[in-house]
């Protein structure tokens, strides 16, 4: 046959039997870490050099210049942390000013789970540098980020963080609400669902009174219609997970009971957030102080929701 012939001349008359077993027929020559190390200022031998310039044809790029290895995007994340975290702290101090927030430390981690930033447990902050570079985080980003778990942080050395041991659950959602709420409500920079959350912001509210006031399954039933039907919900399920997220609410509702559903559209699809924010932005306008309402603790929130 052809095909053998012509394999046997590239292989000076070896016999393809000989050779079977032991060949793969993809030969890999992973380069990664050599270019890898090369983004830090490593050099590049010359034939990895050459396959990058064939690949990369008129879009290559000077190297060392615009791009980076993720060891040189968690130095430049370094530096502008550096620059922001005057301001951050600022900002979460007035949370309560006669109380200084004295040095949190924070860590830089390289992870693979999709997660940006975690307050843990209250001890320091975390941030994702893969996740961050993957998505495109940006300067406002990053602010928001570190507010937002500072103001955790800040949450629990003055005492204050909800009993999240808790199994009622409307103290459970109340909790989240009360705690994710402040933090959402103390960034600087508001965030896209943000604006799609406000169309029916006022509504929540009284849903989640009316939720809390009730044991009726029927009208339960009739506050999950309301919630699917508000034109803010449907914009935001489709920007978080695309046209097909009906189906997803639909095995929610047939999984989970009605109490169980409704948590996972405050905690995992993140509604409680800006429910939360929304709440604590109604208190202050009535005059209440920041501080104050912080100093109440979490508990505070069952005036709020009535
Ligand atoms: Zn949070």
């Amino acid at each position: 046959m052809d095909t053998i012939s012509d394999f046997e001349n590239t292989e000076s008359g070896k016999s393809l039997e000989a050779e079977a077993g032991e060949r793969e027929p993809f030969v890999v020559n992973n380069l990664v870490s050599e270019i890898e190390a090369s983004y830090n200022g490593a050099p590049l031998s010359p034939e990895t050099s050459e396959i990058l310039r064939e690949f990369e044809g008129e879009r290559t790029k000077n190297r060392g210049l615009g791009i980076f290895s993720l060891i040189e995007d968690s130095k430049r994340l370094e530096e502008k942390i550096k620059n922001l975290s005057q301001k951050c702290k600022d900002k979460v101090q007035t949370i309560n000013p006669e109380v200084p927030l004295e040095e949190v430390p924070l860590y830089l981690l390289s992870s693979p789970v999709e997660k940006n930033a975690s307050a843990l447990n209250g001890e320091g902050i975390a941030i994702n540098t893969r996740s961050l570079v993957e998505n495109n985080k940006g300067n406002e980003y990053l602010e928001n980020t570190i507010v937002h778990e500072a103001t955790h942080i800040f949450i629990k050395r003055l005492g204050k963080e909800p009993d999240w041991e808790s199994n009622d659950f409307k103290r459970q959602v109340s909790n989240f609400l009360w705690f994710e709420g402040l933090a959402q409500y103390m960034q600087p920079h508001p965030e896209e669902v943000e604006r799609m959350f406000k169309q029916d912001a006022e509504k929540w509210p009284k849903i989640l009174s009316s939720w809390f006031n009730t044991e009726s399954k029927e009208k339960k039933a009739i506050l999950i219609e309301n919630i699917l039907n508000m034109e803010s919900f449907k914009k935001i399920m489709e920007y978080r997970h695309g046209q097909g997220y009906e189906n997803g609410v639909k095995a929610m509702l047939e999984k989970s009971s009605q109490d169980e559903a409704l948590t996972t559209l405050i905690v995992r699809e993140g509604f409680g957030y800006h429910i939360g924010k929304l709440l604590w932005e109604q208190e202050i306008q009535k005059g209440n102080s920041l501080k104050e309402l912080v100093m109440k603790g979490s508990k505070d929130i069952d005036n709020w929701i009535v």
